[in-house]
């Protein structure tokens, strides 16, 4: 599982020695053939890269080494539905390898620098709530956390409270009550020690949404002991058995994260044909998203996961457009001057540059609210009738 401390390791990495190169290719696309020769193409460039770099012999080889081994892994890597593309990030050199399987497309690349290029990783990983689960009972508790089709327990809550035993010296019916005042005490105190390892998780980023699982009326009783911030956190509540497998936990949790995502993205489709219907500040469409992109003016994107469309690209400053380029026309960006290239989608242009200006991004699955929005849509700063056209007011300036 990706975990917060690794981005953060990934984000703060810097080689002593050798070169650190990012990988990034989408396993599901394209037919196994096809998914070959772009890595290929990728694997190629990064050679010729290299070649050119001023690095020394040892650390070259190292570097070459990782480039095979990358070769290696995209043939080797069955697709599965679940994921759809892999992240690589590796540093022979120092014999550092991370690779994480993700579940949505993203840009084909490959880097070579210093530092490793995380922005896409990490932009995809924000997209992504990260669950804890805590099963209760009245004595035990186990804490997971869930992320992207993984599950990880954490151990710290496993072990149970112990309670210092006090004297009896009084009389059954006086026994009886106090041994019934006892357990109530020990069952408090046992969800305080919860509520409090629950808040050390949430502040260790561990989880940012909470899912409990524990019987009424004991749910209950633990809902009053949670930091505020936690109870204003939780999406859901279920019955768990506290010895179910990790895999049965998993499933139940997939279930619940899937209804509260759709909860969350009907919210949010809505709102954006509220402010639509308004004449607000939202756009539908790729061609509005372009140019309220290529205005700066994109707050938040939606986009149907399978989406995708040709058009092109800027080769200087990496700005998309709708249009297509035709084999023998030369168009150039209006932004730097640069010549466009023709690109087989242009859809991931459009998030990477959206993410780049600080857009959040939303990746929708199946839903007919997106359909009717043109399959892309935002919301934007400015309002469409402010959004400048960059292409005609250049034109019109010539
Ligand atoms: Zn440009």
């Amino acid at each position: 599982m990706v975990t917060h401390e690794e981005v953060k390791g990934l984000l703060n990495y810097v080689a002593q020695k050798g070169v650190a190169i990012s990988f990034y290719v989408n396993t599901d696309v394209h037919s196994k053939d096809a998914r070959e020769i772009e890595a290929k193409d990728l694997i190629k460039n990064a050679r010729r890269e290299l070649a050119g770099m001023n690095i020394n012999r040892t650390y070259f080889q190292a570097a070459e080494e990782n480039l095979d081994q990358i070769r290696n892994s995209v043939s080797l890597d069955n697709h599965t539905s679940r994921y759809r593309s892999t992240a690589i990030f590796a540093n022979s050199a120092e014999k550092f390898c991370r690779i994480y399987r993700l579940p949505v497309h993203v840009k084909p690349r490959l880097v070579i620098d210093n530092s490793f290029y995380v922005r896409p990783l990490y932009s995809l990983l924000a997209e992504h709530y990260r669950i804890g689960v805590a099963l209760v009972d009245s004595k035990h508790a186990r804490f997971f956390e869930v992320f992207i089709g993984e599950i990880l327990e954490h151990l710290d809550f496993a072990t149970p409270a112990m309670y210092p035993k006090k004297p009896f010296l009084e009389t059954f019916m006086k026994r009886e009550k106090r041994l019934a005042q006892r357990k109530e005490e020990e069952t408090r105190s046992h969800l305080s020690s919860i509520a409090d390892l629950l808040k050390t998780h949430f502040s260790m980023q561990h989880f940012e949404k909470l899912v409990i699982g524990a019987k009424k009326p004991l749910r209950d009783q633990l809902l009053r002991f949670l930091h505020p911030r936690l109870y204003e956190n939780v999406i859901g509540y279920a019955e768990i058995d506290i010895h179910s497998t990790e895999s049965e936990i998993l499933s139940r949790v997939s279930d619940m994260e899937r209804e509260f995502e759709l909860r969350q993205e009907s919210k949010f489709l809505r709102r954006i044909m509220n402010e639509l219907e308004r004449d607000g500040c939202a756009v539908k469409g790729l061609k509005s998203v372009i140019e309220a992109l290529q205005d700066h003016g994109l707050r938040e994107v939606v986009v149907a996961d399978d989406f995708s469309q040709p058009g092109s690209v800027c080769r200087g400053c990496g700005m998309p457009y709708s249009s297509e380029i035709h084999p023998e026309e030369i168009k150039t960006c209006v932004s730097c001057g640069e010549r466009l290239t023709q690109v087989a989608d242009v859809v991931c242009h459009v998030i990477e540059q959206a993410v780049r200006q600080n857009a959040v991004v939303r990746h929708i699955r199946g839903s007919s609210l997106i359909c009717s929005l043109e399959n892309i849509a935002a919301v934007t700063k400015f309002k469409k009738s402010e959004i400048v056209n960059v292409e005609e007011a250049a034109e019109t300036e010539f």
